[in-house]
């Protein structure tokens, strides 16, 4: 099964009198496991994409499917539940709460879910490991660079191990260095963990990363295309 299926999707949002459409009629699939960058000029939707993808706004017409369900047709009960437990994103700005600790930022997502969080101690530690924070788990974001804000934020977003993890320019706010380094721990998460990742760029360099490219345009795709990996040394 696909992890995400775009059918002829459409939207347009209404500026005064007029409706400007965003996206024309796009359609494509993302299959488990893919590290997906859909790459794009500044303005031309990327975006609003990955907001309908995530369930966060609804298409004028068309249709997103999320692990082979029409999100349209999901109630907002559920739709809130598929939001938490099965999908995770990351913005370029961070969004942390400034005073919070870094543990606290990751658990927030728990808290607001009413779960007990000694059943998430061990996953917690695991995260933090994976991100490589364990032992800046007790300072407050404006104690941190940006890129480990970044690493807060992926971990936050992994709490309730998500399928699937969208990202929306997630180094855009990094230099290249750092922004390398952010890069290498997605591609992690991708081929170690098993996630299926989704990220809107305008940056060639960062969607490399990827396994595929889609190229939007003008609100439309205009290709995909597979990438070589690079063979695992052994
Ligand atoms: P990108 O992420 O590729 O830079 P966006 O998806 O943010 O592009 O925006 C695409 C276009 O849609 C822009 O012209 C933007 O102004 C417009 N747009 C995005 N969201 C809204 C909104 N909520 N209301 C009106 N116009 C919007
Ligand atoms: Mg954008």
């Amino acid at each position: 099964m696909d992890a995400i299926r775009v059918t002829n999707l459409k939207k347009s949002f209404k500026v005064g009198k007029e409706s400007v459409e965003v996206l024309k009629n796009i359609s494509f699939t993302v299959e488990k496991g893919e590290f997906v960058s859909i790459m794009g000029p500044s303005g031309g939707g990327k975006s609003t994409l990955l907001y309908l993808l995530g369930g966060l706004d609804k298409p004028t017409s068309g249709s997103v499917e999320i692990n082979g369900k029409d999100l349209s047709k999901v109630k907002e009960k559920e739709m809130s539940k598929l939001r938490r437990n099965k999908i995770g994103f990351v913005f370029q700005f961070y969004n942390l709460v400034p005073n919070l600790s870094v543990e606290d930022n990751i658990m927030l997502p728990l808290i607001l879910d009413g779960k007990k969080l000694k059943d998430y101690k061990g996953k917690l530690d695991e995260i933090l490991d994976i991100i490589g924070m364990k032992a800046k788990r007790k300072m407050t974001p404006r104690e941190l660079s940006g890129g480990q804000q970044q690493r807060v934020a992926i971990a936050r977003a992994l709490i309730f191990e998500p399928e699937i993890i969208f990202l929306d320019e997630p180094i855009g706010n990094l230099d290249s260095k750092t922004g390398a380094e952010i890069m290498e721990l997605f591609r992690k998460i991708n081929k170690e963990y098993g996630k299926t990742l989704v990220q809107v760029t305008h940056s060639e360099k960062s969607a490399e990363y990827g396994t595929s490219i889609i190229r939007l345009l003008d609100g439309q795709i205009v290709s995909k295309e597979v990438l070589e990996q690079e063979e695992e040394a052994i």
